[in-house]
């Protein structure tokens, strides 16, 4: 059972002069002799096996004889040299496999931290304000605004110049009425620098001037933009960034 891949390595168990060998190559005789190797495999375990192969050379024209080149002689002798010798077998984790056992740890760590961390709350939203939690449906609250929603807005003034920073601020749907294309909302009585700093606008009901509530063109709602009736295409834009419907 080898889940990754593993390699075989042969181990050199002795070696055996075959003084009454001749050499297939150079048939000088008396300089052949025989490698016995034990067979090893190397993958998650390191498993030494009980099998034996040998590797037969010659010393004085030193090129090796195959297996299917070995005379009865050789052989004989490979059969004789294998019965002297005790071979070990041994299993140990390889350094793969002690890799593989340290991220297996390293997962179940990782899972009981996780579930500590949960216990102890670390995980939940805490700080954040209720509207930031959750998914960003804006597309959605886009094309069906209702009553409660708060928009994070960015005004620019275009008479300011290219160059005159915006400022953000939050604007809460009052009501709509599609029948006469209109949608009232109050704005926020703060703003921030930063479309990044909306979440510091407080969206408790006494941050928003609901003395002072704007009637704006529903139509253009859906486009991300919003202006009052009797304003041109200049002046100044609305740009909506993002809608968040406060749980109720
Ligand atoms: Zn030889």
């Amino acid at each position: 059972m080898y889940i990754f891949g593993f390699s075989t390595n042969y181990i050199r168990v002795k070696t055996v002069p075959l003084t009454h060998v001749a050499c297939t190559h150079c048939h000088h005789k008396g300089l052949v002799e025989m490698t016995l190797l034990q067979e090893e495999q190397d993958g998650v375990v390191t498993q030494r096996l009980n099998k034996l192969s040998a590797t037969v050379t010659c010393t004085s024209c030193n090129q090796s004889i195959s297996k299917n080149n070995w005379r009865p002689e050789i052989t004989a002798a490979f059969n004789a040299a294998v019965a002297t010798v005790k071979l070990t077998t041994s299993v140990k984790f390889s350094k793969q496999g002690k890799r593989v056992i340290g991220i297996f740890l390293g997962c179940i760590v990782f899972v009981v931290e996780i579930f500590a961390a949960d216990k102890l709350g670390i995980l939940k939203n805490s700080g954040k304000q209720a509207y930031e939690i959750g998914s960003d449906h804006t597309e959605q609250y886009i094309r069906h605004p209702q009553s409660g929603d708060i928009c994070q807005v960015g005004i620019f003034d275009a008479h300011a110049g290219a160059n005159a920073e915006g400022k953000y601020t939050l604007f809460k749907i009052v009501t709509t009425d599609k029948a006469n294309n209109t949608i009232v909302m109050i704005p926020h009585t703060g703003q921030v620098a930063s479309p990044n700093d909306f979440g510091g606008l407080s969206i408790d009901a006494g941050s928003f001037d609901a003395a002072h509530p704007e009637t704006f063109v529903l139509k253009e709602f859906e486009y991300h933009h919003f202006k009052k009736e009797n304003e041109g295409s200049g002046g100044i834009a609305r740009n909506i960034y993002s809608i968040k419907r406060p749980a109720k």
